[in-house]
């Protein structure tokens, strides 16, 4: 009997690194996801086959879909499953996502990890001890969700399993890129809360900054805190560690990791001028919460009240302080002597009263 390959068949075959069987019909829609090769996203809304015209405008995407519960399980399967076309391309961009971090000086030496999910108890992630700058598909891992190593030569990430805390409570999180982005980082050592409310596309594309406590990097405690908290929040600033962002592909994961940094930087800037941070209204940032959603983009924030959005009591912009002076260093931040005080004030006031009987 021939055999009718649709576009789930085709998505399929793709994923296992399998050709159609000889004979068998593709329908359009089938042609064009194997005509497109691993690495070309589908296009959402633009459906069909190559003869309807003119094209719709859509927007690429290229989240991993798999099959719910049909992991690879044998040696053979998994091996097979890691070299797909599929897996290939996710691996070179992981790669690319990699290159990008470290050229940004989001990370340093060998610090940062990138996940990226691939089955219901699977995923893949970056080896430990190798600088995110210079990887290659070869150097990448396929563990479980439980950090077993299935596939790849070099030892995974320790830090995956903050990755899993997430992607095991939140299933749209599907890609995570973990960094310690200078500017965002300073946050979390500082432990000075993000403001909100002064950047329209942070509220948008980053939306409420979750902050985990400090947990020791790698351990199961780390990955309790953390996923807790990045259930609801695709931005989480880690306590004197870093970032960890979440989205359901790599690409938009690592978007917020610029976005977090850049916002940071900006609000360092801004508070130097000296003149205070001007924040939008409670109202105007609910209309900003509206759109997220409307992108389909999770916001714990859409239950607050207009009054709470912009609240962010604890910040406070470039505070400047004399500060105490230093046992080893009296003259450092020295207060005015109060009897010098005293004698400078009573002059002062003999001068304009006798200024005042002229
Ligand atoms: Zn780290």
């Amino acid at each position: 009997m021939t055999k009718v390959i649709t576009a789930r068949d085709a998505e399929e075959l793709l994923r296992k690194g399998e050709a159609p069987p000889p004979g068998s019909i593709l329908t359009p829609s089938a042609r064009d996801v194997l005509g497109g090769g691993s690495l070309q996203p589908a296009f959402k809304g633009s459906g069909g086959g190559p003869a309807r015209k003119p094209v719709e405008p859509a927007t690429p995407d290229y989240e991993f879909k798999w099959k719910a519960g049909a992991d690879p399980t044998t040696p053979a399967e998994i091996e097979k499953f890691f070299r797909s076309p599929a897996v290939q391309g996710l691996k070179e961009r992981i790669c690319d996502i990699g290159r990008r971090l470290w050229q940004r000086e989001y990370t340093d030496g060998n610090g940062g990890n990138i996940t990226i999910r691939v089955g219901d108890n699977l995923a893949l992630c970056t080896p430990t001890l190798i600088c995110k700058g210079f990887m290659t598909p070869e150097d990448l891992c396929l563990v479980d969700l439980d950090g077993n190593q299935l596939a790849g030569t070099r030892k995974r990430t320790s830090e995956a399993m903050t990755h899993f805390g997430i992607m095991k409570r939140q299933p749209a999180a599907k890609a995570c890129v973990h960094a310690h982005p200078p500017h965002a980082t300073a946050f979390a050592i500082a432990n000075v809360e993000i403001p909100s409310c002064l950047i329209p596309e942070a509220e948008v594309f980053l939306g409420p900054i979750g902050v985990a406590e400090y947990r020791t990097p790698g351990t199961p405690a780390n990955a309790d805190v953390v996923g807790e908290v990045g259930r609801d929040h695709q931005a989480v600033l880690m306590q004197n560690h870093g970032v960890i962002v979440w989205g359901k592909d790599v690409d938009p994961a690592y978007w917020k990791m610029e976005n977090i940094d850049s916002y940071c930087r900006t609000i360092w800037i801004a508070t130097g001028l000296g003149g205070g941070l001007h924040r939008f209204s409670g109202s105007q940032a609910k209309e900003l919460v509206a759109l997220r959603q409307k992108l389909g983009m999770p916001d714990p924030r859409a239950e607050l009240k207009e009054c709470e959005l912009c609240d962010s009591a604890d910040f406070r912009p470039g505070v400047v302080c004399p500060t105490p002076a230093a046992p080893d260093r009296p003259d450092a931040g020295a207060q005015p002597d109060p009897q010098i005080e005293a004698v400078v004030r009573a002059v002062t006031d003999q001068i304009l009263k006798q200024l005042g009987a002229k």
